[in-house]
């Protein structure tokens, strides 16, 4: 029996990946997107057959919105039986945000959703863009047993294949550029595609896969600091539409005791305004009740983000402000894991 090859949908939103360098002007721009395949003629090499689909203006991903992310989870819906996997490029800015989105848009997603992008133009003659792109195809494409081993959305970047949602990115200039310090990475490219098999969301593919549309953005990220200030948060918390709040507190959850600040925070939980309580810590979970500075947080309510990103947390606070269940408490919806994002 003939292998099947796997047909891949490459998606281009925009970012430095999609760039390529007028040598005689030394400036960078976009290049035809549908053209791609001449300027990265390896991917004719590869065993599947891939078609593009590129936003009618790419941007630069410091533009995203809940607009664009609509529009991302329309073509995939759109495509989602013509295609076995999907592969987005996209600008790595906010591509942690986008991609845990995205995540939560899709529900009971059985293929392979890939966000990736690079540092470097694909036109440049040291880009990371080209191994980034062939290796990311190549995991939207991979099947075992006559289904695809990742039925998620990852992230893919300097070799290495992450839980989306469990991403953030943390440097401006490497090619490392992003990081999962709370959940290992899906897979590994060297001379093999070592895949974690252990990590791998594990997926009822008798569910039907359903989207989102609707994100609530009416929410805020405060990042607490020492000497943070008591007429700055009236304001702010004053806002007459604020539907939701993400508090980035100190080490395993912590913040200030004053009573000004306390007492501004449960007006809001009083107003039914969910609050999440995440670290500003890059790794590591918040455990309401360790320390003296957060027993009033857990006391008043404050909902645990746990080991969450603040990318996954803002987006899930987002997703569930608009698709919430109704039968369930909104702290019990936001501690469940429901892609794998929290632990
Ligand atoms: N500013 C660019 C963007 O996020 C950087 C990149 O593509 O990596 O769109």
């Amino acid at each position: 029996m003939k292998k099947h090859s796997s047909n891949i949908l490459l998606i281009y939103t925009g970012g430095t990946i999609g760039m390529i360098k007028d040598f005689e002007t030394g400036s960078l721009k976009n290049f035809n997107f549908d053209e791609l395949l001449q300027h990265v003629p390896e991917l004719n090499l590869l065993d599947c057959v891939i078609d593009t689909h590129s936003f009618e203006t790419p941007i630069d991903s410091s533009n995203m919105n809940p607009d664009c992310w609509e529009q991302l989870v329309g073509i995939i819906e759109n495509r989602y039986e013509e295609f076995d996997g999907f592969v987005i490029l996209h600008g790595s800015d906010t591509m942690s945000y986008t991609a845990s989105a995205v995540s939560f848009m899709l529900e009971n997603l059985a293929k392979p959703v890939i966000f990736t992008g690079s540092q470097l133009p694909i036109g440049d003659l040291r880009t990371d863009a080209k191994e980034n792109l062939i290796t990311s195809i190549q995991l939207a494409a991979l099947r075992e047993n006559n289904e695809p081993v990742v039925k998620e959305v990852g992230l893919y970047f300097e070799y290495k294949l992450y839980r989306a949602n469990r991403t953030t990115k943390i440097n401006a200039e490497h090619f490392e550029a992003f990081a999962s310090l709370n959940y290992p990475a899906l897979a590994e490219s060297g001379v093999y595609l070592a895949i974690e098999y252990r990590a791998l969301l594990k997926v009822d593919t008798t569910r039907i896969f359903k989207t989102y549309t609707k994100m609530e953005d009416n929410v805020f990220v405060l990042k607490m600091f020492p000497g943070i200030n008591q007429a700055t948060i009236h304001h702010l918390f004053a806002a007459p539409n604020l539907k939701g709040l993400i508090l980035e507190t100190y080490g395993s959850g912590n913040l200030t005791t004053e009573t000004w600040f306390l007492k501004a925070l449960k007006k809001l939980i009083d107003k039914d305004i969910p609050i999440i309580n995440v670290t500003q810590c890059s790794g590591g979970s918040v455990e309401m009740g360790n320390y003296e500075t957060s027993v009033a947080l857990k006391k008043m309510g404050v909902i645990s983000g746990k080991d969450s990103t603040t990318e996954a947390a803002v987006t899930k606070l987002m997703f569930l402000l608009a698709n919430r269940k109704q039968d369930v408490g909104f702290k019990e919806q936001f501690e469940t894991s429901l892609r794998g994002e929290i632990s």
